[in-house]
């Protein structure tokens, strides 16, 4: 099940060129209504539910609507995500309200160089990969 954006939380992402939910949609679902200034999912039935666009709002605009055999009628399942966490809310028909928070790094913000032990980049027209740089193909 799609996608659907709650507008009057969302804002447009304040009028950026690509708002955060079309940036991150792998699918490129998210459109912005820019006389309205709100988003939507402009192709519903292709939505995969990966939650990548609700996790991404910064203004928790964007909610999935759940398969109602596992979100039934009236309940909602809604992630959270902040730099060194993910909280999920889940909100149960007759109203009760649970929140399970998990951390989702153990390094801080920003320390990662994913380039730190690997080779500089050489020859773009190699045929060999970033990582075998130093090989050589064999001869055949
Ligand atoms: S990311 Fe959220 S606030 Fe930004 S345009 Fe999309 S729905 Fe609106
Ligand atoms: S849930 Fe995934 S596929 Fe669906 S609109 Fe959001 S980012 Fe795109």
């Amino acid at each position: 099940m799609p996608t659907f954006v709650h507008t009057e939380k969302c804002d447009g992402c304040k009028g950026g060129q690509v708002t955060a939910c079309m940036y991150i949609c792998p699918h490129d679902l998210m459109k912005l209504d820019v006389a309205r200034m709100k988003a939507y999912n402009q192709e519903p039935d292709q939505c995969w539910e990966c939650q990548c666009c609700v996790k991404a709002c910064p203004q928790q605009a964007i909610e999935v609507r759940s398969f109602q055999d596992w979100v039934p009628m009236g309940g909602a399942v809604i992630p959270m995500r902040t730099d060194n966490s993910i909280m999920w809310t889940i909100k149960f028909r007759d109203g009760e309200v649970k929140r399970f928070k998990f951390p989702n790094r153990t390094t801080p913000v920003g320390s990662i160089d994913p380039y730190a032990d690997k080779p500089p980049a050489g020859d773009l027209d190699s045929p060999l990969l970033f990582t075998e740089a130093n090989q050589r193909l064999p001869v055949i």
